[in-house]
């Protein structure tokens, strides 16, 4: 584990609980000297996330869309920065050249970001970890929701694999580690 991705929060009015997580997450990656990838951002958990990285003098790394630095939204301790023409193409970076992906609690952004990987996945285009940092049972309605599409053949039981839920940012770095291997044949199975 080199390289770790992760989605997270741009909101900077969630309640402490959710920075907490995120200042113990950031902490241990750079104390296991895991560079991080992440959507640039100076507010919420993006802001956090950098924050405690850049004191601890942690490898970061920020990719966001030219027109969100236009409006001062990238991170200013941020030294490695990479400005896309879009969103999509934003996305497509976020996934390239790393070795797993955590998403943490986040609103609509984090959720779509998260959604596509697993999709990906499904499809064998992305293989990584993916896991979801559950604090406070922030994301037991998503876990009910994936299961369900589970129980109702939307999904098949093997693609129960392509995530993990984890209740602490103790956990993350096993669950990457101990994630079930996954390759591009996934594509064999995504529809059966
Ligand atoms: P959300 O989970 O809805 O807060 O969204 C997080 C994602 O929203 C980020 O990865 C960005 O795509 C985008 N985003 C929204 N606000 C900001 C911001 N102030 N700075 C950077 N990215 C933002």
């Amino acid at each position: 584990m080199k390289k770790i991705c992760v989605y997270c929060a741009s909101s900077p009015t969630i309640r402490p609980i959710f920075f907490d997580a995120t200042e113990r997450l950031a902490t241990l990656f750079v104390e296991n000297d895991i560079e991080l990838v992440f959507g640039g951002g100076a507010k919420g958990l993006m802001g956090k996330l950098a924050d405690t990285v850049i004191e601890h003098n942690g490898k970061i790394k920020g990719i966001m869309p030219q027109f969100m630095n236009e409006v001062e939204w990238a991170h200013k301790g941020i030294s490695d920065f990479e400005f896309t023409e879009t969103m999509h193409q934003r996305k497509a970076r976020f996934l390239e050249d790393i070795d797993g992906l955590v998403a943490l609690p986040g609103g609509c952004g984090t959720l779509e970001e998260l959604l596509e990987a697993i999709t990906l996945k499904r499809l064998g285009q992305f293989t990584k970890p993916i896991v979801i940092l559950n604090t406070d049972n922030y994301y037991q309605p998503l876990k009910e929701m994936l299961n369900k599409c589970v129980d109702e053949d939307f999904m098949q039981n093997q693609h129960l694999d392509m995530w993990r839920f984890v209740d602490e940012p103790e956990q993350v770095i096993d669950a990457l580690k101990n994630s079930p291997r996954w390759d591009s044949g996934a594509i064999n199975f995504a529809n059966k």
